[in-house]
């Protein structure tokens, strides 16, 4: 099968490789879509991958075979990746290990990933994809998960002022989610002219370039003493001391970003204005199939987010385009039909 193989730091290459094998429990996906995600882009330029490594976790698909324990699911049914039924649906995920030199290698995940024709996975990860969700929206059940997790893990209220910083897809999509759990105002902070574009039609009470003036003017102009969360999507080296700053006395931050560097940060303005800091990471299964009912119902509307959908033979130009500090493009998907 044709499969994009990382080779080495910024470089991918669609090749042949050996069709994957099913163990009892597992079932073989006929990949549909696989989104590409920001922690991909992060892998691939930091080269935080051993050579051969297949990524791609954000995929939807079609039952090609199942192991021989696997009642669950039919030939030709449409699936989606799920947060697994194993355990209490508010367990957090098994957290990776501390990140060091010596272990690098920990984001390369124990089996090939979606950027392939054909994906292998444990029936336990997977869920059906209902009649009127597309393959397409369902690749980004997995994205929408994250922002539904650090939504749901704020102190949100009926009536907050909110703030997202950074408008990649997690921060769009994080955005509807703080709405949609009675945020009255959203503003969005985003370099990038396209992304602030998206915000805006997406529903932001305001949206501001931080290059161009300071963010805690603006926000404080437009609130009494800063908003009540601040969700830190983008995780560049300025963006955590603008969320503190964002906040009102008491309030709260929630880090989403995975920053890969070190970030400035001046602790008296957290530290004196008693700003809780609040980190979370991927999601909770039980938050799967929540996703996956506002896509259902089209509470949240993922199709704005994607800028291109791609041949698997073009991935390595998209990971560049992705890269690329001006780029138009917000969400782009790999499609195999
Ligand atoms: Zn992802």
């Amino acid at each position: 099968m044709r499969a994009a193989v990382y080779k080495a730091k910024g470089v991918l290459k669609v090749e042949d490789v050996p069709d994957p094998t099913v163990g009892p429990r597992d079932v073989l996906l006929k990949v549909s879509h696989c989104a590409i995600c920001g922690s991909d882009l992060h892998r691939y330029v930091h080269g935080m991958l051993r050579p051969g490594a297949i990524m791609g976790h954000e995929y939807s698909g079609t039952v090609a075979d199942t192991g021989a324990e696997v009642s669950e699911f039919r030939l030709g049914e449409r699936v989606v990746r799920s947060g697994g039924r194993r355990g209490p649906w508010t367990d957090p995920p098994p957290y990776p290990p501390r990140f060091s030199a010596k272990e690098r290698g920990w984001l390369a995940s124990a089996r090939p990933g979606a950027y392939a024709e054909y994906f292998v996975t444990d029936a336990d990860l997977l869920m059906r994809i209902p009649d009127t969700v597309s393959n397409l929206e369902a690749s980004l059940v997995e994205p929408l998960c994250v922002g539904l997790h650090a939504v749901r893990t704020s102190r949100i209220r009926l009536g907050d002022q909110a703030l997202v910083i950074g408008a990649g897809p997690i921060g769009l999509l994080t955005q509807q989610c703080a709405g949609l759990a009675g945020a009255s105002q959203v503003f969005v902070s985003e370099v990038n002219a396209t992304r602030r574009a998206l915000a805006a039609q997406l529903g932001a009470e305001a949206v501001f370039d931080p290059s161009q003036g300071s963010l805690e003017e603006e926000i404080l102009r437009r609130t009494a003493f800063g908003v009540d969360v601040a969700f830190e999507c983008a995780g560049a080296r300025s963006t955590f001391h603008e969320a503190v700053q964002a906040v009102r006395g008491a309030g709260q931050v929630i880090v989403v970003s995975l920053s890969w560097e070190p970030v400035y940060c001046l602790p008296v303005d957290w530290v004196a204005r008693e700003v809780e800091i609040k980190a979370v990471y991927g999601s909770r299964a039980g938050e799967w199939p929540i996703a996956m009912g506002l896509l259902e119902r089209r509470r949240v509307r993922v199709q704005p987010l994607i800028s291109k959908v791609i041949p698997l033979e073009d991935i390595q130009a998209a990971f560049q385009e992705l890269l690329r500090p001006g780029t138009e493009w917000v969400q782009a998907v790999v499609a195999f039909d």
